[in-house]
C-alpha cells in the first residue's frame, strides 16, 4: 500500500492544495492521500490561526469528492508543536511496512528541512517529496528528496484570507463546499 501523507495549515485549504493532492496520487500511484491539518506548525510566524475543528472541518469538505483523499486530526489531538517526525511515528505505527509513506510538501518547505526535527529519523520513515511552487527555488535540495512533476497554481492561503477579509466573496481560488463552510460560520472577516 502506498499512503501519501499531505501536513499544513489549510487556513483555509485551496485548490493548489488539492492540485498537489490529485499531482500527487497520480504521479506516486498512490492508494491514499491523508491531508494532516497542524495544531501549530513548527516554523511558520502566523499564531492567529483558524481554531483546529474549522480547519479540520473545511478540509473535510474540500476533499469529499475524491474518495481516496482523507483527513487526520493525529496532530490535532497531540496537541503542541506539530512535528513532521512524531506525525510519521504515527502512521509508521498505523501503516506497518511493506507500506510505502511518502511526505509531500511544497517548495516552500524544501530549502528549510534541514532545520526539521530529527531530519534523517524523518527521512528513515518516509519518502520526501517536494513539489514546485512559483517564487521558490527547488534546486540544491538533499539527496533523499524526489521531485513531484507538478503544473503549480499559484494559489496561497495568505491570498485567499486577504480577499476574504476584504470582503471579496467570490474567491475561485477555494472550492465552493469551503466557501460555503466559511460563510456559515462567518470566518476571515475583519
Ligand atoms: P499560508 O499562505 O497560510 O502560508 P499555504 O497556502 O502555504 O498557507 P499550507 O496549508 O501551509 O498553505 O500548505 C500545505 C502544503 O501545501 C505545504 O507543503 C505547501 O507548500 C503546499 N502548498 C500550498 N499551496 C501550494 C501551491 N499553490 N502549490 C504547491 N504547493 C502548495
Amino acid at each position: 500500500m502506498r499512503i501519501g501523507i499531505l501536513g499544513g495549515t489549510f487556513d483555509p485549504p485551496h485548490k493548489g492544495h488539492l492540485a498537489l493532492a490529485n499531482a500527487a496520487l497520480k504521479e506516486l500511484c498512490l492508494d491514499r492521500l491523508i491531508f494532516v491539518p497542524a495544531f501549530l506548525p513548527p516554523l511558520k510566524q502566523k499564531i492567529d490561526l483558524t481554531p483546529p475543528a474549522d480547519r479540520f472541518a473545511m478540509v473535510r469538505c474540500a476533499i469529499r469528492e475524491e474518495p481516496r483523499f482523507e483527513v487526520s486530526d493525529c496532530e490535532l489531538k497531540r496537541k503542541g508543536i506539530s512535528y513532521t517526525v512524531d506525525t510519521l511515528r504515527f502512521f509508521r505505527k498505523q501503516y506497518p511496512e511493506p507500506a510505502e509513506l511518502f511526505f509531500i510538501t511544497g517548495g516552500d518547505w524544501g530549502k528549510t528541512l534541514d532545520q526539521w526535527k530529527e531530519i534523517d529519523v524523518a527521512f528513515s520513515l518516509a519518502h520526501f517529496v517536494v513539489a514546485k511552487r512559483p517564487g521558490f527555488k527547488t534546486d540544491g535540495l538533499r539527496p533523499e528528496v524526489a521531485f513531484l512533476d507538478f503544473v503549480p497554481l499559484n494559489i496561497s492561503s495568505t491570498g485567499v484570507r486577504d480577499r476574504l477579509a476584504r470582503c471579496e466573496m467570490n474567491v475561485s481560488e477555494i472550492p465552493d463546499s469551503v466557501l460555503e463552510y466559511i460563510r456559515q460560520h462567518k470566518l476571515y472577516h475583519s
